[in-house]
Order: C-alpha cells, then structure tokens, then sequence
C-alpha cells in the first residue's frame, strides 16, 4: 500500500508508541489522584505540557489538552466571542477556506448575533495581511486564520497577520494542524494568542490536541467538570495519548529539516509529473506550500472515481478533505481560491510523509494519468469538449 493521505490522518511514530505503553500498563493512575500512582500520572503530564510548550514558544501553563483539533478550534473560538462580548465587540474576522471546525462554530455564533466577515482567498491560495487590516473594525474581537490549509496546503503568514491583530489589540487565532510538527511555530515572534493543533496529524495518536491560550486570555469551557487544565476543561486527562501526543511532536520537529528536505524532492517529482497531464492545474501556490502537499485539479473527470481507482492499485489518496468526501457538494476550498464547480469535482489531494519513497512517486506517476485518461475516454462532456460542442476550461 502506498498511503498518500497523511492530512487526513498519519501513522503513528513507534516513538509514540513506546512512550504511551508505560501510561497503559504500569503508571495508569488517575492524575488527580494523591497516592503514588496517581502522582506519577501527574508528574508525567506537567513533563508533556513542558515539552510541547517548548516545541511552540509558549509557557506549559498557557498549555491546554483537548480531543483534538476540531475541539481546540471550538474553544479558542467561543472564548474570544464570548470574550469580546463582554465589552460590546461582535464582529470576527476568518476567511473562506478555513476548516469546518472552524466555519461550523462561526455559523453558529452568526446565528447567535455575531457577524462574521469570510476573507476571500486569493487563487493562489493566499489571505494577505492587508486584508485583515482593511477588515478591522472597532467591533472586531476575534481574528482567525489558518496556518496550512488542509486542503490545497498554502501556508500562511500568520506572523504578519498576527502583527497586524496586535497593532489593534485583537486576539489572534490560528488553526495550525497541518501546520504543527511540519512547519516551524512560536507563538511569540509569530503574534498567536490561540493556536489549535491535533496529533494525529503529526504522527501521534488520534482523539487528542492542544489548545494554546496565551495568559490573560480568558477562556470559556466547552466541558464542565472537575478541575483539570486548570478548570477550563473537565474531565480525567488521556495520559497515554497526551505522552504519545508530545513523544510524536518532538520528534517531528526535532527531524522536520531533515524531513522538509526530502519531501520537497518528492513534492517537485509529483508536480513535475502531475503537470503534464493536459487539462489539468495544480492547487495553491507552487511554492508556499506544505512540503507533503500536491493537489491538483483534472478537468472532465470525477475526483471520487479517480480515488476508487487509485485504491485498487493500493494508493490511498483524497479529493478534497476527509469530512467533505462522500457528499456531492465540491470542496468549499476550491471554490474559495475561483475553481468552478465541474472543476472542483476533479481534484486530487496527495500528502506525503517523510516514510514516502521514490518509489511512491514513480508508481503514483504511472497510475494517475492512466486512470484520468481511462476516465476521460467514458465520459461524455469530454468527447463534447474534444468535438468541441463545449469549452475547455483548463
Ligand atoms: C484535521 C484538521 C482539523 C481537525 O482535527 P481533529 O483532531 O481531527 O479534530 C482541524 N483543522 C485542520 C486544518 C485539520 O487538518
């Protein structure tokens, strides 16, 4: 099998692994528990809220474990509505192309009386930071965007974003899961005040995250219950998966040059190739964007098909994003950087990681242009743009 699909989810590390066996069998205490067990659970976890701190530029008490992206998302969110409310401001600012985790929570402060501006994304794949500026308002009590999308993989920049959020003393979100473990991060020099990530997508377990709070940002629970992270987030922590969770990101981050190095090869020989199938254009930006990520549009064709297909040869990939797939509607990404419809329905995401070989790629480059064009020869809007009875578009 060739897994092409590591924004959806990643294999676990055996580092991660390992450092997770000891929380299940030995050391399974609860940490709000005072006899021994119990403490070691503790004193495990005051040692993984240091690590990934130190991974991220943040202090560990601005650290706060979640279930994982989509509730880190939710938190960071609702707290600076709620944050903002207090004083009157109820306007947030996010763009077209952010996750439905997010999109999703903002739909449903819209409906509670919040306006929401959507930035439109350049087709590029790009929110610029003169866009937030010109979107700033004396209302405004959130900004949030994104650090990697997860879909067509532009990066962001969030540093100059964030700056000019802290020019006008507004909070700062960014959903960084595609980011984290892949892409360097300090919240600090970068201006983030809220940053969400999951470690599933860096080679760590799934069901687990983090939600990154700077200090005197106050939050509103999601969850009420005891008194874990620090009363912001009831319920008895998931030790195992919190010590696979910061095994998995030092490991990413301490190997990421090396891994960046090697998957920006495999990204240049994907594209290259991808590239010479007529009718077809690449996603985003060529060049800022996640070293594992291509994602292309092909013309005439059904993205779902074409994954079909793939599995049958043993590669895994995705059109569009996991959540999306199985529903008829096109991506709201594609959409979002100007694909029309019957175009959005032919993508194709590829996400390496540093496991991917040469190999992966050479057999990716044999199959997906066989496929496209076996697809194009049954279908009948292509022979009616070949006889020409209607327009190419790519
Ligand atoms: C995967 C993903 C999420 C959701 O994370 P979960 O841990 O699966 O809830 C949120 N945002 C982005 C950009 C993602 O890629």
């Amino acid at each position: 099998m060739i897994y092409a699909d590591n924004a959806a989810t990643t294999k676990m590390s055996p580092a991660a692994i390992r450092e997770m066996l000891p929380y299940m069998d030995e050391i399974w205490g609860n940490p709000s528990s005072l006899y021994e067990t119990g403490q070691r659970a503790a004193s495990a976890l005051r040692f993984a809220r240091e690590r990934i701190a130190a991974c991220i530029g943040a202090a560990p008490d601005e650290i706060y474990f979640t279930s994982g992206g989509s509730e880190s998302d939710n938190q960071a969110i609702l707290s600076a509505a709620k944050w903002g409310e207090r004083s009157g401001k109820k306007h947030i600012i996010s763009s077209a192309f952010e996750h439905h985790a997010v999109l999703h929570m903002l739909e449903k402060l819209e409906r509670e009386g919040f306006e929401i501006d959507l930035l439109p994304v350049h087709e590029n794949g790009m929110v610029y930071p003169k866009q937030v500026a010109d979107a700033i308002r004396e209302e405004t009590c959130l900004v949030s965007i994104m650090y990697a999308n997860n879909e067509i993989g532009s990066i962001l920049p969030v540093a100059e974003i964030g700056a000019v959020c802290h020019e006008h003393r507004i909070p700062f979100h960014t959903d960084a899961v595609q980011a984290a473990g892949h892409m360097p991060i300090h919240v600090r020099t970068q201006n983030i005040d809220l940053l969400s990530l999951s470690a599933h997508k860096f080679h760590g377990p799934k069901g687990v995250g983090v939600l990154y709070a700077r200090r005197g940002i106050p939050l509103t629970n999601l969850i009420e219950g005891g008194a874990q992270e620090r009363g912001k987030r009831g319920g008895t922590e998931n030790v195992p998966a919190i010590m696979g969770m910061a095994a998995a990101l030092e490991e990413a981050c301490a190997n990421m040059k090396e891994n960046t190095e090697k998957l920006l090869k495999l990204r240049a020989a994907l594209i290259d190739g991808l590239s010479k199938i007529p009718h077809s254009a690449l996603n985003g930006d060529a060049q800022s964007r996640l070293p594992g990520n291509v994602s292309f549009c092909f013309e005439g064709i059904e993205g779902e098909s074409l994954l079909l297909l793939l599995d049958d040869r043993g590669i895994c990939a995705s059109s569009g994003s996991a959540c999306t797939s199985g529903a008829l509607d096109p991506s709201h990404v594609l959409l979002a950087i100007g694909r029309p419809h019957e175009i959005a329905h032919g993508s194709l995401r590829l996400s390496l990681n540093a496991q991917n070989s040469e190999g992966d790629v050479a057999q990716i480059l044999q199959a997906v242009p066989e496929i496209v064009g076996y697809l194009r020869e049954m279908s009948p809007l292509w022979k009616d743009k070949q006889n020409g009875k209607k327009p190419f578009i790519l």
